[in-house]
């Protein structure tokens, strides 16, 4: 490597509010890692930093900072993290006031003006798409000082003490010509395509990409997840708005994932209008266990008002399509929205009893930046971007409309996931499978994961879901049904344990131990049953032959002291 070239460091920052659920937003974004992956490609030393990750403390961050000495910072913003890239580009001019700070993202580049005018500390912004504008902008700043940085496409800087910006270049239509990341880094992040063509009125997409869709080809895509494999990923999130867009790709990317045998598992964000059944089949063969999509309202009425054009039809349709293939299929609702009232939430929960989603998110409808709800609040307010000097996140609409209550908005969301949490152990039983026997192992998987979540995960340490371990057991039992999956066998084995009936877990795991010789979840399960059932002899046997841990050892020092010498 060329040791004169600069030195990069690539940054998420921390949330105002911290996230402790939400993995798919923590993680660092994808267009930090083909940003990264340019700069590497170009030669540089390139380090990453995801704030939300483990959220180290400043005085960490900084000494971290000071150890890599880099020579330009590149901040990756949200409107969640705004303040965080702030806070963060501040401390480090005046550590080093020579170390160039640029902001960059959808967070940045509807507020590049706001941002240059108020905050001293950002140098740059970069508007739009990040590969080329960043590159040329480190280049010029190392090579010419900074000399014609005007001739870049999609830059913002002062001239004179002044906000100014080039004009955004087109669009990168070769993506599959810009370096990539899994060359250099390790993710779960990836995306097929960039952009979505619709134009929803409460998301930044259209307004950031310009409604257009550009895609890379299945060969990248999957080559990606190939290399990513090889170093010990097995989960997937396919962070495409609509992973579903062009049929011939996604069938193209699963076929490709099913012929090089990659035992994968992934989430996908679809839209109902974008998905048959043909396609789903496809999707589950190659490892799709989740499929999210967009409904935001069961009322025709809310749904104009946020430009989401969706049929019912098309949502029932994809829903049953989705979990006959054995996908969750999770729905995303918004509410808090003009018009919504207690029956707008009725109608969700007749549409849910409908649909039966076996996951569900609920939004309170926020106006971000970069939205058509945005452009619309600024206009019936008189408000400026100026809004955004107070330290918050978003704005939450019911705030901006006098007709609107607090309360009733509030109670609105309650009711709507107190809803669905009542019915759904109720959509979990109702699951009707495709009767394919290419498909039985899948569903086997598929139920007994689902079980494992209403047992042990999520589900589980929800209070207002009723009969989880009922829940949970008839669905391990059906897993079995369909195939001997191992993680049936063992949810039942310490669903048996759990309520004190150590014979039944006994043959249960031993049916397990049969199908899955030496399984060592299984085998660990099996030796404490035995030990509570006194049976310490064989207990010491099942445990001396699995790897020792600590635990293991405190075990074994157990069953030896019981049987004695
Ligand atoms: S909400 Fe989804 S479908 Fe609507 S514009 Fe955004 S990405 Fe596209």
């Amino acid at each position: 490597m060329n040791a004169q070239k600069w030195k990069i460091l690539l940054v998420y920052p921390p949330f105002l509010e911290q996230r402790i659920h939400e993995d798919e937003i923590r993680a660092l974004p994808m267009g930090l890692y083909h940003v990264a992956a340019a700069m590497k490609a170009a030669g540089h030393e390139v380090a990453l930093l995801n704030l939300n990750d483990k959220r180290p403390g400043m005085d960490q961050v900084m000494k971290m900072i000071q150890d890599f000495r880099p020579n330009v910072v590149g901040f990756s913003i949200l409107n969640a993290n705004r303040w965080g890239g702030i806070d963060l580009a501040r401390r480090i001019k005046a550590q080093d006031a020579a170390i160039v700070t640029v902001f960059g993202g959808i967070g940045a580049s509807t507020l590049w003006e706001h941002l240059l005018t108020h905050f001293e500390a950002i140098d740059y912004v970069v508007i739009g798409e990040g590969e080329n504008t960043f590159k040329g902008l480190v280049h010029r700043l190392e090579n010419q000082g900074g000399a014609d940085i005007s001739q870049l496409g999609g830059l913002a800087f002062r001239r004179d003490g002044r906000p100014v910006r080039t004009p955004c270049d087109p669009f990168i239509e070769a993506l599959d010509q810009l370096p990539d990341p899994s060359r250099y880094f390790t993710y779960q992040h990836l995306s097929l395509t960039r952009g979505c063509p619709a134009d929803c009125r409460f998301c930044g997409s259209p307004g950031f990409w310009g409604r257009r869709v550009r895609w890379h080809s299945p060969v990248y895509f999957v080559d990606q997840i190939e290399r990513l494999v090889s170093r010990g990923v097995s989960f997937f999130y396919f962070s495409d708005d609509t992973f579903t867009l062009r049929r011939q790709s996604v069938l193209a990317v699963c076929r490709a994932i099913v012929e090089r045998r990659l035992a994968i598992q992934w989430a996908a964000i679809s839209r109902v209008d974008t998905v048959d059944e043909e396609m789903l089949r496809w999707m589950r063969r190659a490892g799709c266990i989740q499929i999210s999509y967009g409904i935001e309202s069961a009322n025709a009425e809310v749904r104009r008002f946020l430009d989401k054009h969706i049929h019912i039809e098309d949502v029932r349709a994809a829903f049953a399509a989705t979990r006959r293939c054995g996908i969750l299929p999770r729905a995303y609702f918004i509410y808090g929205c003009p018009g919504d009232n207690e029956e707008t939430v009725r109608e969700a929960l007749d549409l849910m009893r409908e649909i039966k989603p076996l996951g569900a998110i609920f939004y309170i409808l926020d106006i971000f930046p970069g939205t058509r709800l945005y452009d619309d609040y600024l206009a019936r307010t008189g408000r400026t971007d100026d809004l955004w000097l107070a330290p918050i996140e978003d704005i939450l609409y019911f705030e901006t409309d006098a007709a609107m209550d607090k309360d009733a908005v509030l109670t609105q969301g309650r009711m709507l996931r107190d809803g669905f949490h009542r019915l759904l152990p109720g959509f979990a039983e109702d699951i009707e499978l495709l009767d394919d026997p290419s498909f039985y192992p899948l569903h086997a998987d598929f139920l007994s994961r689902l079980a494992m979540t209403f047992h042990r995960g999520d589900y589980a340490r929800i209070p207002a879901i009723p009969r989880t371990r009922q829940t949970a057991e008839m669905l391990y039992r059906r897993s079995l049904t369909y195939a001997p999956d191992v993680r049936a066998f063992l949810g039942l084995g310490m669903l048996c344990q759990e309520r004190g009936d150590y014979p039944a877990a006994a043959a249960i795991l031993l049916r397990g131990l049969e199908q899955h010789p030496g399984d060592p979840e299984l085998q660990t399960c099996a030796a404490v049953n035995d030990m509570n059932q006194g049976a310490y002899g064989q207990a010491l046997q099942r445990l001396r032959q699995l790897d020792e841990t600590p635990q293991i050892r405190q075990w074994i020092d157990h069953c030896q002291a019981a049987v004695g010498p």
